[in-house]
């Protein structure tokens, strides 16, 4: 019988679990995962924010995949191709036929000085509730330090996360400086970025709204301004120093380090793989998610790192898995977006849908839209009993 290992049980690992288990064959399928619990990463913002509890955004493994897959919660620790192992913390190595790595992202500092060590990240719930955590306690310390920078937030960096986060945080803010007895005046809230652009992937007219309401709320942006340094309690770019005892660090992502500890050929733990999302020299391995580069045959760069591309693949990494155990070709990914929905707060947000024609989007449709992409992908991961659970 042969075993099919799933590594990583976020969007990519639980949708290629489901689909791998609706097929009937006779194969042990095992997902490895490091918690109990699936975390939508797509709303790790609003952990960070405090306007969601790690309770809305999670959901146990468990309860939610067939019979037919063994769950296993472990830290893998190296993948050894050759013997077609995975090595795990605590239990014994696994050994596969077939392998579905899907070990997601990790922050990546570009090897800024500082910023591992005084940026809070936004990777997982763990992260998330640490930044939220450090926030109100800082924000709290006010009353007795008097320190300016303690009511001084900067978001370093302004693609999808940060904007997000953004968003909820100047939703909440009220509410915190009402708790802790704040002056409203002398909270300020930063976003710097190296780019001159803010939400690339958005059309202008819709990132000059989101920005336009951002700034409504009181955030200051800093474009064309890259950082070279994070220090405690300030965040330096040349000659200029943005001071804030709370630094949120989300410039981008990285794959998950087990892929370079293991010896892949990676650049900055992303495999390139082949266009049915095997390895080259690994037909019986599969990556996919945020850690596989695949080159988008129309624009000829790589596909973005997004959950609604991490479930595509999987789709297609599930079948090619089957199709070979059946003795079957294997079938090329291919991808169509339905479009790109950014949150600014829980009420509004921008979007452009390519569904039924194409729609720019902005303001509170946009949340109502934003609430059913969430609730789609519990569908797709999960079953509506969950989707229903999260409501
Ligand atoms: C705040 C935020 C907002 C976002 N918004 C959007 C959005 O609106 N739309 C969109 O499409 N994308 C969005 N993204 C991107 C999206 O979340 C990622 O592209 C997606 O999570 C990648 O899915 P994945 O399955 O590859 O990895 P992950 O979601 O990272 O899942 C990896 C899994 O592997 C587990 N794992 C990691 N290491 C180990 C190990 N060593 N051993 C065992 N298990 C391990 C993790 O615990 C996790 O369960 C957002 C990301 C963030 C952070």
């Amino acid at each position: 019988m042969n075993t099919i290992v799933v590594l990583g049980a976020g969007y990519a690992g639980m949708r290629a679990a489901k689909k791998l288990a609706h097929a009937n064959l006779d194969a042990r399928i095992i997902l490895v995962n490091r918690h109990p619990y699936h975390y939508e990463a797509t709303q790790l913002h609003q952990i960070a924010a405090g306007t969601k509890e790690p309770a809305d955004v999670t959901f146990d493994i468990r309860k939610v995949v067939s019979p037919k897959v063994e769950v296993l919660i472990d830290t893998v620790t190296g993948i050894d191709q050759e013997e077609r192992r995975v090595t795990l913390e605590e239990h014994e190595p696994l050994r596969y036929d077939y392998l579905i790595n899907a070990l997601g992202f990790e922050s990546e500092t570009f090897g800024i000085k500082g910023a591992e060590e005084n940026g809070w990240p936004l990777v997982d719930i763990d992260t998330s509730l640490a930044a939220r955590h450090h926030l109100e306690q800082t924000l709290a310390n006010y009353r007795n330090s008097h320190d300016p920078n303690d009511l001084h937030v900067v978001v370093c960096g302004a693609g999808f996360t940060s904007i997000e986060y953004l968003g909820e945080l100047v939703y909440r803010m009220p509410k915190l400086v009402a708790e802790y007895g704040l002056p409203a005046d002398q909270i300020n809230i930063s976003c710097i970025e190296a780019s001159p652009k803010i939400l690339p992937m958005f059309s202008q007219k819709l990132v000059d709204w989101a920005v336009g309401y951002l700034k409504k709320k009181g955030v200051e942006f800093h474009t064309s301004t890259a950082i070279t340094e994070v220090r405690p309690g300030a965040v330096i770019s040349n000659d200029q120093e943005f001071k804030a005892n709370t630094i949120i660090w989300t410039t981008g992502v990285r794959g998950n380090h087990v892929i370079a500890d293991s010896g892949y050929n990676q650049k900055r733990n992303r495999v390139v793989v082949e266009d049915d999302l095997s390895l080259k020299d690994h037909p019986e391995e599969y990556l996919i998610g945020d850690i596989s580069a695949v080159p988008d045959p129309e624009s000829g760069r790589l596909f973005p790192t997004t959950a609604q591309i991490s479930i595509a693949q999987a789709d297609t990494a599930a079948a090619n898995v089957i199709a070979r155990v059946q003795g079957r070709p294997t079938k090329r990914f291919t991808f169509k977006s339905i479009g790109t929905v950014c949150s600014l707060g829980p009420h509004v947000g921008v979007a452009e849908i390519d569904m039924m024609g194409k729609w720019k989007l902005k303001g509170a449709v946009v949340g109502i839209v934003k609430k059913i992409v969430n609730d789609r992908s519990v569908l797709e991961l999960a079953n509506i009993r969950t989707m229903l659970e999260g409501n």
